[in-house]
């Protein structure tokens, strides 16, 4: 890094910061939304944020960024691979050219029907009525592929709008990763189903003592009032809006523990936005790469840490201290890890245990992949839903509500997200399993209720790159291979195989 940097890089760097400052009034426009806004300020926001996010178009398509980024390419391409600015100018060279693929006139129809989608989808769930939202859900299809069309060098259509999510990655991967997953998922589902059930929590669990543990045990993982907020939300989110100044939401019932998990979740997000590296602040490149890793951090502070044995040998005295003995169903630490790790195969993904989440994420892909082709009507989703869940869940679908209906990302012109979901979830099972072999008393470490060596490794190895370095890159860096659902099955395998005593799931 002797040599100075272009004053086209400077000129770049001023572009980009504006980018991200009108991100950023997005981003806390978004979360106020979500978290504080009374009803009745909804249709104005919706005008300020549709500005917003005109301005960032323009702005984004601007040909002048284009002839900037065009002139850095030749000083980037000569650069280290490592070198932090010639990444910033490849990536940003290439957000400029996929903004400038689709005309403003398509992205601004698309946002204008899921806008309309997204109210319909609510009155369609309320009545449990698909008839209602099928007419936009067609919309929405076809303009997606309208979209898709704007790539015409992707392999398949649907390669396009998943690219959107996860940069590089192609159904044809995808088909394979899951095609892996999707019987060895339901021979374990299966065996479980065959062995004593997993008990149930009795509660209560007063909100105010699950806040508390939440806080406390997320005080370990980084969380500090200083640079965090965490708020109550209808639906658990993350937003990081600037370094330093990251914004968690949960939902806390006194039923059950899931408002604790959902923290543990969304700061997984939360660690992942604060730990990049300071130097891509006020760039496009200070966030996460891609829907698939951040759902990895995610999965893995929620599930392959709070859901172990060794993390709840620290907090489980505590949970008891805080909620009683008949709360928990006795003071035994073994039916308490039974009865968090419970598998029951159900109707509602969000709902969804560890086990039985991939299978909802792999009928959802399927579906949208036939959608996007033209081989699955919009009107046939019903029964398609309903075949697809009496097959891998063995469950029968009741109504559109608790099936077709029940998640929103198609109302909201979403195809190409979901695998993003069960992507997560492998990627967190190879990167534990390459944390485990780096710190070698990663467990003894969690036990004394320590986590700090997992989140410096996983900064080192994830976090601190943001958007410079390819979601594959990520992966291969960290853990030495390409994504292979193979870590995540034998976790399973072994992990399920010893809570409900089963063997030999293969
Ligand atoms: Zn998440």
């Amino acid at each position: 890094m002797s040599d100075a940097l272009p004053d086209a890089f400077g000129d770049l760097r001023a572009r980009l910061a504006e980018l991200d400052d009108l991100d950023h009034a997005a981003r806390l426009l978004g979360w106020d939304q979500q978290t504080h806004m009374p009803p009745s300020g909804a249709p104005a926001r919706g005008e300020a944020m549709a500005t917003l996010e005109r301005v960032h178009h323009e702005r984004a398509v601007d040909p002048a960024l284009g002839e900037l980024l065009e002139g850095l390419a030749p000083w980037a391409a000569v650069r280290d691979p490592e070198d932090e600015a010639a990444a910033i100018a490849r990536v940003a060279r290439r957000d400029h050219d996929r903004a400038r693929r689709v005309p403003a006139d398509l992205t601004a129809e698309l946002a204008r029907a899921s806008s309309e989608a997204m109210g319909v989808w609510v009155e369609a769930k309320r009545r449990s009525d698909f008839a209602l939202l099928q007419p936009h859900l067609e919309r929405i299809v076809e303009l997606r592929r309208r979209v898709a069309d704007c790539f015409p060098g992707a392999d398949h259509p649907y390669d396009a709008l998943l690219d959107h999510y996860e940069p590089g990655m192609t159904s044809a991967q995808v088909r394979a990763v899951f095609a892996t997953l999707r019987p060895r998922l339901v021979r374990l589902i299966e065996g479980v189903a065959a062995a004593a059930p997993a008990p149930t929590l009795p509660g209560p669990f007063p909100v105010a003592g699950q806040r508390r543990l939440a806080l406390e045990i997320v005080g370990g993982f980084g969380f500090e009032d200083a640079g965090w907020r965490i708020d109550d939300a209808e639906h658990p989110f993350c937003a990081g809006i600037a370094p330093g100044d990251i914004r968690v939401t949960s939902r806390f019932s006194h039923q059950d523990l899931a408002g604790v998990f959902a923290v543990l979740h969304e700061v997984g997000h939360g660690l992942y936005e604060q730990g990049v590296d300071p130097g891509l602040a006020r760039t496009t490149m200070g966030t996460g790469v891609s829907l698939g890793i951040h759902e990895s951090q995610s999965r893995l502070w929620e599930n392959f840490v709070g859901r172990s044995r060794a993390f709840w040998e620290h907090w489980h005295p505590r949970a008891l201290a805080l909620f009683g003995d008949a709360a928990l169903g006795g003071a035994e630490l073994d039916g308490f890890l039974r009865a968090i790790n419970a598998v029951r195969p159900g109707l509602i993904r969000v709902k969804a245990d560890e086990v039985t989440y991939g299978l909802h994420v792999i009928l959802r892909f399927e579906l949208e992949v036939r959608l996007i082709e033209g081989d699955l009507a919009v009107a046939d989703l019903p029964d398609a839903w309903s075949q697809g869940m009496a097959e891998l869940l063995g469950v029968e679908v009741p109504d559109d509500a608790h099936g077709v209906l029940q998640d929103i990302h198609w109302a909201a012109g979403e195809i190409g997200y979901f695998p993003t979901y069960a992507l997560g979830t492998i990627v967190a099972a190879q990167l534990w399993r390459a944390a485990q072999a780096a710190i070698g008393d990663l467990e003894e470490r969690l036990a004394r209720g320590d986590t700090l060596a997992l989140r410096e490794w996983l900064r080192e190895r994830v976090h601190r790159f943001g958007r410079t370095v390819d979601p594959s890159d990520v992966v291969h860096r960290a853990t030495g291979s390409a994504l292979d659902p193979e870590p995540l099955l034998e976790h399973l395998e072994a992990k399920y195989g010893a809570l409900y005593d089963v063997s030999g799931w293969r």
